[in-house]
């Protein structure tokens, strides 16, 4: 950590299960609540983050066809409010407040913007993925 903040690297930290993302959000949590300015993205596939319950549990294949459907029809309301946003302000509350995917995922959808996309457009931007 001391390097890559040194260095100003990107790290990506990468993990197999969801319980192994768990203990580096929560680490990088508390850096951020003493202060150090860590900044964060959480990325999963696509169905894991979307907001809409319904789309989600399709076989993973249709599933993609139907947010691409969604998405270029207009007819998905959280990828249309993407454009509608201040993706700086809405991260640094994102990494204010949550402690775990679930609560990433969740909070996101709570504000009607789709996670997966709203990660992808901060990837660039975060230190930490
Ligand atoms: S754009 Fe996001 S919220 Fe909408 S269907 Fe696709 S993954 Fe789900």
């Amino acid at each position: 950590m001391a390097y890559a903040e040194e260095s100003g690297v990107k790290v990506l930290f990468l993990v197999r299960t969801k319980n192994e993302a768990q203990a580096p959000i929560r680490e990088l949590r508390k850096l951020r609540d003493k202060g150090v300015d860590v900044d964060f993205v959480v990325i999963r596939n696509r169905p894991d983050m979307c907001c809409l319950t319904s789309t989600r549990k399709l076989p993973y294949e249709e599933f993609l066809e139907e947010c691409k459907f969604l998405r270029s029809s207009g007819e998905c309301p959280y990828y249309l409010n993407i454009r509608m946003i201040n993706l700086n302000d809405l991260m640094l509350h994102i990494m204010d407040e949550v402690g775990n995917v679930k609560e990433y995922v969740s909070t996101l959808c709570k504000l009607n913007v789709c996670p997966y996309e709203i990660s992808r457009m901060y990837l660039d931007r975060a230190r930490w993925v």
